[in-house]
């Protein structure tokens, strides 16, 4: 009798450690998907641009040559996906005269009507409805045009995140 209350306060003490490795481990996992999750932020959109992850789907910024800003939804992974009722405008450049933009559908991305101001470094608010019933996205950052110097995107782009 004695022995099988030992073993039972041993269970006992053990459970929770158990359970404990358990959830561990779980966590452990979890950690994992999201490594994954950072990956699939690595993979560049169809046009090598930054992925905007704050809307459902995900939308890719890009900047043309012609400095015009280029918004494509794209899928898990990184593939376009066609415009359906998303609608897109944006302000960029300094607060005293902010370029504003409206934005077209080209193919399958929007693309604005005018050029990003003059600058290495212009800040841009890009409003995002990724549906027609659904709220608007606000993303607010800087457009940094300076090349990267490890993974050869220009830095709003950057994926090495050195
Ligand atoms: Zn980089």
């Amino acid at each position: 009798m004695k022995i099988t209350n030992v073993t039972l306060t041993a269970m006992a003490l053990f459970t929770p450690y158990l359970f404990a490795e358990k959830g561990h481990k779980g966590h452990d996992h979890s950690d994992h998907s999201e490594e994954s999750h950072d990956h699939a932020k690595e993979i560049a959109g169809p046009n090598k641009g930054r992925i905007l992850t704050s809307t459902e789907p995900h939308a890719e910024f890009f900047v043309t040559p012609e400095r015009k800003v280029k918004i494509t939804f794209v899928d898990e992974d990184g593939k376009a996906l066609p415009i359906n009722g998303q609608t897109v405008s944006a302000i960029g450049g300094d607060r005293a005269a902010p370029t504003r933009m409206v934005f077209k559908k080209d193919g399958n991305s929007l693309v604005s009507d005018k050029a990003l101001p003059e600058g290495k470094l212009v800040p841009i608010i890009i409003q995002i409805k990724p549906a027609p019933d659904s709220d608007n996205v606000t993303e607010k950052f800087n457009v940094d045009f300076s090349e990267c110097p490890t993974c050869k995107h220009l830095e709003y782009a950057c994926t090495c995140g050195h």
